[in-house]
């Protein structure tokens, strides 16, 4: 649970008052409370005001802010201040200024702005989050730190370069294995002096932000940047844990977000939150994905809801409002996913600056009449309602998806064989394939223990890591399935390819040996060719993006290419290994294909869909305590009618008893409380 404190989903956001006189204050307290808010999230860009030079703090302002909400019956998620360092600070202190990709020392301006190797940095952030902690540590309102806001971007600056030079030490020992790992013989780029490297930029080995001479060398920097960041939260997160052990701490991830690496920042966390911003054309599947991501970043423990808007986004091209009952439907679907906590970015509508045009739940127009205002009200009233019936549930799933950021670096640092290929992409059509099916999914990182899933599908899983391989041996040889597709066991974690044919060490798994690569043009295609029916799938079907010329090596032969030079060779196969099966899909198909085999292995394994339901309406289950919680999410903007088979239940959001059939309005939704079946 996130925290004792509230027997209740949290219900709120990001509440900025260092904007406002304090004569709106009041005004903001009245309204909150009408619409059912009990935890506001302050203090995140105040760092400025909080310290207006080296030695002078001013919390005078915080103070009454907490007290004034907590005495209204709000919490606080209490932020440290610390994603936009103060003016005086850039120009007292440069050290504290990034340097760009271009090389270009930036100057004061922004946020998330700070150099994470800055010694002033380092000094000064967790200074203040050691003051934060001393002056609130008693307070009750404190239910959830929140340290700095969003973490990212990247440094090139001459700090960074030298932590990097330690990183590498660190991690390699010699300047002799640094050389053989990054394979420097190419291009006569020896180091004899650690001081030789620099950082991968523009002004080196990139001719463009995706295009690198050295994948190595970009990787470990990619990697060095997250963990440098990573040494920021830390010490914050020291500062705070020494002085409040029982409060739990965060900081706001970002979902598929992918300078950071999330499955190792949430080892340092102890609740996972996330900000989730889909454009109005996102398909609900990738935020499903996203969703299913942060929860699996910590093993499937319910995440927060950090923030999301209440009705407009102010930074994407065109900024759509979210529809009359979306933004209660894309809550709940946080919440179907795992989500503990539904809250906004904002409370109230800033009057200047860039996020001016980013909805809040009090607009410009500062009072409660208005649609926007009406519906996060009622979505407040409805939570209370909810009591705490769904915290702390689980998501179960038996198939599990790996999601590795080092793949996703190395891969799209890759100088060949297509610019096409997008990680998130091809782990997207896969996930897809199960959600359009209700077959729910749990995301997992590298250090995943496989024992509880029968399903595990690595899509492109271009780098294998060490000892993966004989996990995923281990996995299938007691029965388990695994699925992984074209472009799969090329490198080893430094980017070296592993010789003796590919897929490298997951060829016996497969029982397969690629020898070449095919990258298709933008519309060209192959077709897949079905040796013969095999479940839903039978005929042919296209695919694109790279064709893999494989030879079985004892895999049976499921499809074979349909077109070019190398028709008639094997696109789709099964292996048996030990009890289980490993299948190898040499192209990207379309989804039509992905469908029918994700539908046909999951039967082969009797995982059965949560319910069999309309397109657009997404079914997804939490249980707790022999309980199970099915929600039915009506994405279409016209009702739906849903058979419930022979399920039967009580709709908690209605209180009904419910059976048959029900009918889901235009983006509405219903969550079905039921004893666990079978
Ligand atoms: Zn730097």
């Amino acid at each position: 649970m996130i925290n004792p404190g509230l027997p209740k989903i949290f219900y709120g956001g990001d509440y900025n008052p260092e904007q406002w006189e304090k004569k709106v204050w009041d005004e903001d307290v009245r309204l909150f409370k009408l619409a059912n808010i009990d935890i506001a999230t302050v203090n995140v860009f105040s760092w400025a005001l909080n310290q207006p030079d080296e030695t002078t703090y001013n919390f005078e302002w915080l103070d009454e802010v907490i007290d004034k909400l907590y005495q209204n019956g709000i919490f606080v998620c209490l932020a440290t201040s610390t994603a936009a360092h103060p003016a005086w600070m850039a120009t007292r202190y440069p050290d504290v200024l990034r340097v760009d990709f271009e090389g270009r020392k930036r100057k004061f301006g922004s946020r998330h702005n700070s150099c994470p190797n800055s010694p002033t940095y380092r000094k000064y952030a967790p200074l203040i989050a050691q003051k934060l902690a001393e002056r609130y540590k008693n307070h009750p309102a404190l239910l959830v730190w929140h340290v700095s806001n969003e973490y990212g971007g990247i440094c090139y600056c001459d700090n960074c370069a030298a932590a990097f030079r330690e990183w590498l030490k660190e991690r390699y020992g010699t300047l002799q294995a640094l050389n053989a790992a990054w394979y420097t013989s190419f291009w006569g780029h020896t180091f004899y002096d650690w001081d030789e490297i620099v950082p991968p930029s523009i002004l080196s080995e990139h001719s463009g932000p995706y295009r690198t001479s050295f994948q190595s060398i970009t990787l470990d920097y990619a990697r060095f940047n997250s963990d440098s960041l990573l040494a920021c939260y830390q010490l914050e997160y020291d500062e705070l844990k020494k002085q409040t052990p029982g409060v739990p701490i965060t900081t706001n991830l970002m979902g598929t977000y992918k300078p950071l690496d999330y499955f190792k920042w949430a080892k340092q966390m102890d609740v996972v939150s996330w900000d989730n911003y889909p454009a109005a054309d996102t398909p609900v599947s990738v935020t499903a994905m996203r969703h299913d991501l942060m929860r699996g970043l910590k093993d499937g423990q319910p995440f927060m809801l950090m923030e999301q808007t209440p009705s407009m986004q102010n930074w994407q091209p065109y900024n759509s409002l979210k529809r009359p009952g979306v933004m209660r439907l894309w809550s709940y679907q946080a919440v179907a996913h795992g989500a503990d906590t539904v809250m906004f970015f904002q409370l109230r509508r800033s009057r200047g600056a860039s996020e001016k045009y980013h909805g809040a739940v009090v607009e410009h127009v500062g009072h409660e009449n208005t649609r926007v205002f009406r519906e996060s009200a009622e979505l407040g009233a409805e939570l209370s309602r909810l009591e705490d019936k769904l915290l702390d549930s689980r998501v179960p799933a038996k198939v599990g998806i790996l999601f590795d950021w080092d793949n996703w670096w190395a891969i799209e640092n890759s100088s060949g064989p297509t610019i096409d290929l997008k990680y998130v992409d091809e782990v997207h059509k896969y996930y897809q394939a199960f959600y359009d099916q209700n077959i729910p999914v749990d995301m997992i990182g590298v250090d995943t223990t496989l024992a509880g899933y029968d399903l595990v599908i690595a899509p492109v899983l271009y780098m294998v890591k060490p000892g993966y391989a004989k996990k995923l041996e281990d996995f299938v040889k007691k029965g388990g399935v695994f699925l992984t597709t074209f472009f799969s066991g090329i490198v080893n974690e430094t980017d070296l390819v592993t010789l003796g044919g590919y897929p490298g060490e997951l060829r016996s798994l497969l029982g397969i040996w690629v020898e070449e690569i095919d990258a298709l043009f933008p519309g060209q295609k192959n077709r897949i060719v079905m040796k013969e029916k095999l479940g839903g799938l039978e005929g042919e079907y296209t695919c694109n993006l790279l064709c893999d010329l494989l030879h079985s090596e004892g895999a049976e032969v499921v499809a074979t290419y349909g077109d070019d030079f190398y028709q008639g060779m094997p696109v789709v196969t099964r292996n048996n290994f030990g009890k289980g099966q490993a299948w190898y899909v040499a192209s990207s198909p379309e989804p039509a294909f992905l469908k029918g085999l994700a539908g046909r292995i999951a039967a082969d394994k009797r995982i059965k869909p949560l319910l069999e339901t309309p397109p657009g309406v997404e079914a997804a289950a939490r249980t707790k305590d022999g309980e199970t919680f099915l929600f039915i999410l009506n994405h279409n903007r016209q009702p739906q009618t849903v058979d419930l088979a022979n399920l039967q239940g009580t709709d908690l959001l209605a209180n009904e008893a419910v059976s048959g059939s029900v009918d889901i309005p235009a983006s509405g939704l219903r969550i079905i409380s039921c004893s666990n079946p079978d």
